[in-house]
């Protein structure tokens, strides 16, 4: 049995520590933060987050996925809001499937109390990562509130400190090793729709609230409060952008003009505008994530993506499970190879996921209000309803299903090529049952 020593005790560090104990080896995750279930965290990125099937298969190798979906809330879809404030409801799916929006803390600590549970495993916080000898697997940790530092050293490490991991940083030093991250031209600002009065949703609860204006957007899953977080996700520079909308005034006729409906709701909306932060949203891109049987990357600290497919965590989780499978099918000192499969299959899943991720802002932020994508979105449920077997939307695919993600973008693009021959039919929609359009559907959709 290993000894393991895991950076970061956030969503993925935590869940991937639960996997390696249960395995029975030694694991000891080293946390930059406080403990959050002690000392009030400043809210960092996303209070809350949708957690979907991939994420929950994950949280099921731990046992608290159904612990964790009592707490959730479903979203069945998206709710859609006109500039004239009109509501329009699109379903994500089929009419059992839905989204879980999830509390970023109450998930983070469910793992980690999970984790503690386990008599060999043990998380140490205001522990930092200052530097790792990557050949020896050795930490260099400094405590964030005396400063002493100490060396951790271990049989191997996994770095799941995160899109800055420390753990990363030292590898990009390494011969060969590829990096890159870019930055998208939008920032997001958290803002927030209390209770009602008597700690009632001002706004329908089973659903993801979007306000699409092509150049930026706001969106808002709901709370079990009552309360909705809401994110804008808004450019830095422009007009109007972070950098043009900053006084009372700005703020109201930004407000007025594009989110008349939640003005309302949102009592504090200048004063929240003005206070909370805004943050940075990016990609990142490397390989490889090991280094011999002695360091693997995980979670955001190998692939940081955005977040306008909800996958980040839900990934992240996924690199869990698919990591406890190899794990099993390879000996102890075999790690090396281990690392390398693990790495290979899941560098092109989450390539596609980070590809597909930012393609979705596009799509929420702006085509999601087009008529023309609501008539493919139309063609998409046509399909799945009558060719449930072999056809299965892309958003159904990311969302409910395990199939890797690569093969979901492959599959996307040729059913884009497919909605583009039926949309080319007149009033195909309308007409769906024809004889003469039931023969062509049948030719493109099983081609000879
Ligand atoms: C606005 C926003 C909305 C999102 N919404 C969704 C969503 O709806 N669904 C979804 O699936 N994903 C979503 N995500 C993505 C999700 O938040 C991340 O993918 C997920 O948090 C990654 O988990 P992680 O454990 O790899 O990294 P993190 O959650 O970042 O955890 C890393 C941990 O490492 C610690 N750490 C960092 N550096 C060090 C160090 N040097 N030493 C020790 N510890 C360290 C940190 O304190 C932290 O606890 C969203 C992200 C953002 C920004």
């Amino acid at each position: 049995m290993k000894k393991i020593t895991i950076t970061g005790a956030g969503l993925v560090g935590s869940l991937v520590g639960v996997y390696l104990a249960k395995k029975g080896h030694t694991v000891h995750i080293v946390e930059r933060r406080p403990d959050m279930r002690r000392e009030a965290v400043v809210a960092g990125r996303s209070i809350n987050l949708a957690l979907s099937d991939r994420g929950l298969r994950g949280l099921q190798g731990a046992g608290i996925d159904k612990d964790i979906l009592n707490v959730a809330i479903p979203m069945q879809g998206r709710m859609m809001h006109s500039i004239s404030g009109e509501q329009t409801f699109q379903p994500y799916g089929l009419e059992h499937q839905a989204i879980n929006s999830v509390s970023r803390g109450g998930i983070n600590i469910a793992l980690m109390n999970c984790a503690e549970q386990m008599p060999n495993l043990s998380i140490s916080f205001n522990q930092r990562c200052l530097d790792v000898e990557l050949d020896s697997a050795t930490l260099v940790v400094q405590d964030t509130t005396t400063n002493k530092r100490s060396f951790i050293e271990s049989d191997c490490i996994i770095g799941a400190d995160g899109a800055y991991s420390a753990v990363r940083e030292k590898m990009q030093k390494t011969d060969r090793f590829n990096y890159s991250q870019s930055y998208i031209e939008h920032g997001y600002k958290e803002l927030t729709i209390p209770a009602g009065l008597n700690g009632e949703f001002l706004l329908n609860k089973n659903a993801l609230h979007i306000w699409p204006r092509k150049q930026f957007m706001l969106i808002g899953l709901p709370n079990l409060d009552g309360s909705f977080t809401c994110t804008l996700f808004f450019p830095f520079k422009g007009n109007p952008s972070f950098d043009s909308v900053k006084s009372d005034s700005e703020i109201k006729s930004l407000f007025e003009e594009n989110f008349s409906d939640v003005i309302p709701l949102m009592p504090n909306y200048i004063n929240d505008f003005k206070v909370n932060p805004v943050s940075t949203l990016m990609t990142v891109r490397c390989f490889p994530w090991s280094h011999k049987d002695k360091v693997l990357l995980i979670g955001d600290a190998a692939h940081a993506i955005v977040p306008f497919f909800g996958q980040g965590m839900n990934c992240g989780f996924e690199d869990c499970t698919v990591l406890s499978e190899i794990l099993d099918n390879y000996s102890e000192n075999d790690w090396e190879n281990a690392f390398k499969e693990f790495e290979l299959l899941r560098k092109q899943n989450s390539d596609a996921i980070a590809h597909l991720a930012l393609e979705n802002f596009i799509e929420m932020r702006d085509k999601v209000a087009d008529a023309e994508f609501l008539r493919r979105k139309k063609i998409e449920r046509l399909l799945h309803n009558q060719f449930s077997e072999i056809f299965t939307p892309l958003y159904s695919m990311v969302t409910f299903s395990h199939i890797p993600y690569s093969d979901a973008l492959t599959l996307g693009e040729k059913q884009d090529y497919i909605i583009n021959q039926i949309l080319s039919i007149p009033h195909i929609e309308s007409d769906w049952n024809s004889a003469d359009n039931q023969t062509f559907i049948r030719s493109v959709m099983t081609p000879k």
